[in-house]
């Protein structure tokens, strides 16, 4: 299999990214934030839970989020391989992560992350929040909140996968097309 963390912090354009990477690969796409947002529209008891959270724009505990992704890998046994985006977003969850994959004898082959300047995602996370419906993304408060927790409880996770040698930044600014090709070509190598 091959399963891929991408990173990156909010606005990072993670989504776009994995979707048009998913096809490619043959890989499931799993995102924490879309899996939530699913729940919270269909008033599920985990998305009543998770919108507390949400919608100031912390992070959703750990146990409730590695529960949730536990149960969505389950979901896709024939799977090729998962690209996860929006999880690990805490230390606890990477290890949570490591752990599972290793009960069924797999890994994570690499973390891709986007690197892309914090003045940059402030104006396209607003600039979606006109038509995202999404109420973090609205407010610039919730925003700066989302990359309080981005930096003191999940940019550490870079140092987590590079330590195995498994960290690979990749220049997340410029055109869609342009960052699917730079991403393309560290898939290939995991
Ligand atoms: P973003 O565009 O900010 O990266 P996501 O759509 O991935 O946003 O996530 C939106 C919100 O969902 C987060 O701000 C957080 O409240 C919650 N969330 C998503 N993934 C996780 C996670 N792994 N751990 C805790 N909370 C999460």
């Amino acid at each position: 299999m091959k399963n891929i963390v991408l990173f990156g912090p909010p606005g990072a354009g993670k989504g776009t990214q994995a979707e048009l990477l998913k096809g490619k690969y043959n890989l499931v796409h799993i995102s924490t934030g879309d899996v939530f947002r699913f729940n919270i529209k269909n008033e599920t008891e985990l998305g009543v839970l998770a919108k507390t959270y949400m919608d100031k724009g912390d992070l959703v505990p750990d146990e409730v989020t590695i529960n949730m992704l536990e149960a969505e890998v389950d979901k896709n046994v024939d799977a090729n391989g998962f690209i996860f985006d929006g999880f690990p977003r805490t230390q606890s969850q990477a290890e949570a992560l490591d752990g599972f994959l290793n009960t069924k004898g797999e890994k994570i082959n690499g973390m891709v992350a986007l690197e892309v300047p914090e003045d940059l995602l402030v104006e396209r996370l607003l600039e979606r929040g006109k038509t995202s419906g999404r109420a973090d993304d609205t407010d610039e408060g919730k925003i700066r909140n989302r990359f309080n927790e981005y930096n003191t409880k999940t940019a550490i996770l870079k140092d987590y996968y590079a330590a195995k040698g498994n960290y690979f930044g990749v220049n997340g600014v410029g055109s869609i097309q342009e960052i699917t090709e730079r991403l393309a070509k560290v898939f290939d190598t995991l």
